[in-house]
């Protein structure tokens, strides 16, 4: 971006050499006032302004923005957009689940999940095109990685769904998308960066105004970053388990063979407050889902604020797993909850609109394009 002999009747550059301005944080976003010659004395006060009118608002246009000067404004369209990414399909479920399938400027198709109930409504991001794991039992990790997402694209997911729900906070109303989940495709710590600088928009209190415990990056398990994300972000953790020892967990999550369970646990030790942490198991028939395995999974976590979210296993199309029957579901949770450890057993979500998650895109790709637009 170069700024300076800009004038209010020079035109717009086309969006496609424009950057959407809701990918920089609160720093970027002075770089870039700077970078258009606001004075040092503004340009606090502008970006104020401009995140509350963004992120606050829902301004999809600079001329929203009513309390900056008309020259500002002109200024920031010639460098900037605000144009949400495009939706390919949405799904609504019969229990309220939303799936929305996104597309991106290169043509890159993303999945993003809405799901309302128990008095708050949580929002699955994507952080990666395809993924860089291939866990066993997800049907993402059958999609090569094909590249990852800038910050821009996973804060314009949440924005999307904002002006879907009709949800900015302006509104005063009580707030319809409360939580947001880094757990859609992709694992995020192999993204670190982007999603560091999303989650530091989404925890900026004069926008949208998340706090910590309401953001959540759900990982595989890398553990160097888990290190860094605790002490830079603080955001709350989720760890993909999915077995109590290593030699299953590395059939399941191939990643378990370069940072073991031992590891992946002494960093959950380490990360800072004294968090709760969300353990996901996805329970698979025959697999993972004997009273031992519940066993070995409460004396694996004895001492660690956990939490152990059960998921029943959602099938796609030739996937070699089966989700176990209620009854031994229902055991495998009892075990943990008598042991001490709170277990709730995950309600399928969504399963009339293939929202395991990267089965809509799939699906997508595999229609005509002509259909799938
Ligand atoms: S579970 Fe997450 S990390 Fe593993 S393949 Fe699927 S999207 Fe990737």
């Amino acid at each position: 971006m170069g700024a300076t002999e800009a004038t209010t009747t020079e035109a717009a550059a086309p969006e496609s050499s424009r950057e959407p301005l809701y990918g920089l944080d609160r720093d970027g976003l002075m770089a870039a006032l700077a970078e258009l010659d606001v004075p040092a004395r503004e340009r606090r006060m502008r970006a104020r302004q401009i995140v509350h009118g963004v992120f606050h608002r829902g301004a999809t246009d600079f001329d929203q923005l009513t309390d900056l000067p008309k020259t500002l404004r002109t200024r920031l369209a010639q460098h900037f957009h605000l144009v949400r990414p495009q939706v390919v399909a949405c799904h609504q479920a019969a229990d309220g689940t939303l799936k929305w399938l996104l597309r991106l400027d290169d043509g890159q198709e993303i999945e993003t999940v809405f799901i309302p109930g128990g008095g708050r409504g949580t929002l699955c991001v994507s952080s990666q095109v395809g993924c860089t794991l291939s866990c066993a039992f997800c049907h993402t990790g059958t999609m090569p990685l094909v590249r990852q997402l800038t910050a821009a694209e996973i804060v314009g997911q949440v924005l999307h769904a904002l002006d879907q729900l009709a949800d900015w906070p302006r509104s005063g109303r009580p707030r319809r998308l409360t939580n947001v989940v880094f757990m859609g495709m992709g694992e995020p710590l192999f993204n670190y960066e982007a999603v560091a600088r999303a989650c530091r928009i989404l925890l900026d209190r004069h926008g949208l105004g998340f706090s910590r415990r309401k953001v959540t990056v759900s990982t595989a398990g890398v553990v160097p970053a888990i290190d860094r994300l605790g002490r830079e972000l603080g955001v709350r953790l989720a760890v993909s388990l999915h077995a109590p020892d290593d030699e299953r967990r590395s059939r399941l999550v191939p990643l378990n063979r370069k940072w073991p369970i031992g590891q992946l646990l002494e960093a959950c030790r380490r990360y800072p407050g004294g968090r709760m942490i969300t353990f996901e198991y996805v329970l698979l028939a025959g697999v993972n889902d004997a009273d031992e395995d519940a066993r070995a999974l409460l004396a694996l976590l004895r001492g660690l604020p956990a939490k152990v979210n059960l998921i029943p296993f959602n099938p796609w199309p030739g996937s070699p797993f089966r989700c176990p029957d209620e009854v031994r579901m229902r055991r495998f949770r009892r075990i943990l909850e008598e042991g001490g450890i709170e277990a709730p057993l995950r309600t399928p979500r969504g399963r009339d609109i293939l929202a395991a998650c990267g089965q809509l895109r799939t699906a997508a790709r595999r229609r005509p394009r002509r259909r799938a637009a």
